[in-house]
């Protein structure tokens, strides 16, 4: 009897490789060592903090093996102790996480923030360089321009668009190249490929301790549009909080990248202690990533409409979508944002403005339409964050990027005036329905 119980004992007839994303979003490794799934469908939520050990040689081997990798043989069982460590239901999650993202590994942290930390915290130390994106999420903004400078650890941000502007800023002591594309909030996008040849060139004369890594926040595209690995990049890193965990239940955060760095990573995390919650890492397990495909290929379809449907209104001077062919960077986006059958993909968000004669009044009249939105509107909910089931609206400049200083904001490649719009699942004619009427009242 227990021996039938055993999944070691199985052996996996199935080769899993074969069958498409999207099932495997559903079945996830359908054998793995992190848990017995010898009866349950849906994989447990454990509630655990400690583990039973049966032996203190047990325990110690349990020790010597946390972050060596290498004394781990392929599909070996791990030997739990302690949450922060590991446990089953992140393991299972990041197993999963690797999977999509097309990672050699994958390290979930407590929030997206808690996983910017963890990856920029083993690439550099006291002394070292960043070179960052002009624009980006106004946490990471403030980690970078506000905390950092305490360790010595110098920002260089500089529009990369233009990947050669990394030779303004690069020295020796650059460590990463860090950005988001599609960014926060004003959607630029990044030419992945265009930065990996200039750091290939650049690394090819650097010793092992010197190189220079691409970590790029993948949140916005989430891998359902995006797979930034395979376009050339070192590191991805989402917030789990946003698209991937898709309902607004929970925060979470992975880095997901090269094995020779997972050791390091999941010191960091047990040192540092930014380690996801159980409840939050089964929920996007069970009900995110098998949801993925159906809400972001529904988001694109809804966001497209809706793109389309300001870009013609009169009373709108600017619209950043990058499904739109009118944007800046719509070649770059079709060539990048492709859903896993290798259809454009151009994700959930947008990123617009009212017309006005000064910058003064477009962010007048942004603040006037969502303070209007947010009272009269069935769909179009105010409120941060995005990838949910409802239509979200903010503005930027005063609530999500407000650590952005405001005399920096156009520098920064954000709008005052603008307006993010983040994609739920509705009824698309009910949004645009609401948006019209919040439009012809301002
Ligand atoms: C929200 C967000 C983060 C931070 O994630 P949290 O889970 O809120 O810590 C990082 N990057 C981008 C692009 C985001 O939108």
């Amino acid at each position: 009897m227990e021996k039938e119980n055993d999944s070691s004992t199985k052996t996996n007839a199935i080769d899993d490789s074969a069958y498409s994303m999207e099932t495997h979003l559903i079945y996830g490794k359908n054998q793995s060592t992190k848990w017995d799934y010898a009866h349950h469908v849906v994989a447990p939520l454990t509630s655990s903090v400690i583990f039973r050990l049966d032996s203190v040689e047990r325990g110690a081997e349990g020790f010597s093996e946390f972050a060596h990798s290498d004394f781990l043989k392929e599909n070996s069982r791990p030997i739990y102790i302690y949450d922060r460590l590991g446990e089953p239901n992140k393991d299972l999650l990041e197993e999963n996480l690797a999977y999509i993202e097309k990672g050699e590994m994958a390290l979930t942290f407590s929030t997206g923030m808690g996983a910017i930390s963890g990856i920029l915290g083993i690439l550099t130390k006291t002394g070292d360089e960043i070179i960052s994106h002009r624009t980006m999420y106004g946490c990471t903004f403030s980690l970078l321009n506000n905390w950092y400078p305490r360790y010595q650890i110098k920002n260089n941000q500089v529009d990369l668009t233009e990947a050669e502007n990394i030779y303004k800023v690069l020295s020796d002591k650059t460590r990463v190249v860090y950005f988001e594309s599609p960014a926060n909030p004003n959607l630029d996008i990044i030419d992945i490929g265009a930065i990996r040849k200039i750091l290939d060139e650049v690394n090819a004369k650097r010793g092992e301790t010197e190189k220079v890594y691409i970590v790029v926040d993948n949140t916005f595209a989430t891998p359902y549009c995006q797979r930034p690995i395979e376009l050339g990049a070192d590191f991805t890193i989402h917030s789990l909080t946003k698209g991937i965990g898709g309902f607004g239940t929970d925060m979470g955060g992975v880095v997901i990248g090269r094995k020779s760095f997972y050791d390091a990573l999941v010191l960091y995390r047990k040192d540092f202690g930014a380690v996801l919650n159980t409840k939050a890492a089964w929920t996007v397990l069970t009900y995110g990533l098998p949801t993925l495909p159906l809400r972001i290929s529904k988001q694109i379809e809804n966001a497209q409409r809706i793109a389309e449907f300001l870009s013609s209104h009169p009373k709108i001077e600017l619209v950043n979508y990058p499904g739109l062919p009118s944007f800046r960077f719509y070649e770059l986006a079709k060539k990048q944002m492709k859903d896993f059958k290798g259809n454009f993909a151009p994700g959930s968000l947008l990123f617009f403005a009212l017309k006005g004669n000064s910058n003064e009044e477009m962010r007048e009249l942004g603040r006037k339409f969502m303070n209007y939105a947010a009272k009269n509107a069935y769909t179009m909910t105010l409120a941060v964050s995005l990838g949910h089931t409802r239509t979200l609206i903010e503005h930027p400049a005063s609530m999500t990027h407000s650590a952005v200083p405001a005399d920096k904001l156009v520098e920064s490649g954000i709008h005052p005036g603008g307006i993010r719009l983040a994609c739920g699942l509705e009824n698309v004619n009910d949004i645009i329905k609401d948006l019209e009427r919040c439009l012809s009242v301002i």
